[in-house]
């Protein structure tokens, strides 16, 4: 279930965000796995102890997040080369899963960027994220569900009426085409509540794996990877995996984690590359888990101009839900037409 955004979590933003966003200092193990890349150059950060008192000063200073980026990604800056030996299976696991781990430090607060009540509301928002951004689509369902609430209700909606709706989704004939199908077998099929396995959410019109498995691992907390552009992205300048397949990236990446992880996993590398790795221009020199990352370079490297280069709730801006989590440290997204 959703839960509202409060006036404290949005209260203690800049702060709060600014620390977990800064850049960390790299541990021994980081940097010995940062050692052995997959590819390319990889990262080593500066000394411990200066990595430290940036980390501590971007904290307590931190009048702004992209502020704090820049101060504290000075020190986590990576200074050399990475050594041209492959990187066994073990190492690659390690490092995988140390960056797993710092990326649940940076976004303590990930989840998923949809608002939804129930699983049927997310299944719909899901299947209407395709092609848009989730902040439309968060804008577009308050009026969607209050006159559609139910499966029964969406499938006997008018066609015209729905599209309408759904227009600032963009596709909306096709969406909508897909709304009633989806909503007219959940109620034929499987008794007006929605499947809770793979199998037979793929069944249901304009449904594929990556939207069941949405459906799967945030409704009914069966773990599974979204492999969306974000996550493919990432995984491969994790060196994570070379392919450009879905499945086969979701099988690899899985590989590398124990399932239990798989869900807030793929949260964690979707708010890293909306914030942070985006896909043109990577901001590396405010990114928190540069020492271990082989792609370190791809993008802007210096710190100040990394740091302007943040999303949402690290660059100061909203996030994409209207009803956040309570831990959220952003704000919530503004309603339809007002920004
Ligand atoms: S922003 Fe740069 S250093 Fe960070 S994960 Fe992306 S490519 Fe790697």
């Amino acid at each position: 279930m959703v839960a509202k955004a409060t006036a404290k979590s949005a209260s203690r933003t800049p702060a709060k965000a600014a620390a977990k966003s800064a850049p960390k200092p790299a541990t021994k193990t980081a940097a010995t796995s940062a050692a052995k890349p997959a590819t390319k150059s990889t990262a080593k950060p500066a000394t411990e102890s200066t990595a430290k008192r940036a980390t501590k000063t971007t904290a307590k200073g931190a009048a702004n997040t992209a502020t704090s980026a820049v101060a504290a990604s000075k020190s986590a800056a990576p200074v050399r080369k990475a050594a041209a030996k492959p990187e066994s299976q073990t190492a690659l696991v390690r490092r995988a899963r140390r960056i797993n781990r710092e990326l649940a430090e940076a976004y303590p607060y990930a989840h998923p960027e949809l608002d939804f009540e129930n699983p049927f509301q997310l299944l719909i928002a899901t299947v209407l994220s395709a092609q848009t951004t989730d902040l439309r689509v968060n804008q577009t369902t308050p009026a969607l569900f209050a006159k559609y609430p139910t499966p029964e209700a969406m499938a006997d909606a008018d066609p015209e009426e729905l599209e309408q709706l759904l227009r600032p989704t963009g596709f909306f004939r096709a969406k909508a085409k897909a709304c009633l199908g989806l909503s007219a077998a959940i109620r034929d099929r499987f008794g007006g509540r929605v499947p809770n396995r793979l199998e037979d959410l793929v069944t249901l019109p304009g449904v594929g794996r990556k939207t069941a498995n949405v459906v799967l691992g945030n409704a009914f907390g069966v773990p599974g990877i979204t492999v969306d552009t974000h996550f493919g992205r990432l995984a491969r300048r994790f060196g994570w995996t070379t392919s450009e397949d879905p499945v086969k990236i979701e099988q690899e990446v899985g590989s590398l984690f124990p399932k239990s992880e798989w869900t807030m996993l793929s949260h964690r590398l979707i708010f890293h590359g909306r914030r942070v790795c985006h896909a043109r221009k990577p901001a590396c020199g405010a990114c928190p888990i540069a020492p271990l990352c082989p792609s370190y370079g791809e993008g802007e490297t210096d710190p100040a101009k990394a740091a302007k280069l943040l999303k949402y709730e690290l660059g100061g801006g909203p996030g994409q839900r209207l009803k956040p989590p309570s831990d959220f440290p952003g704000k919530p997204a503004p309603p339809l037409g007002e920004g």
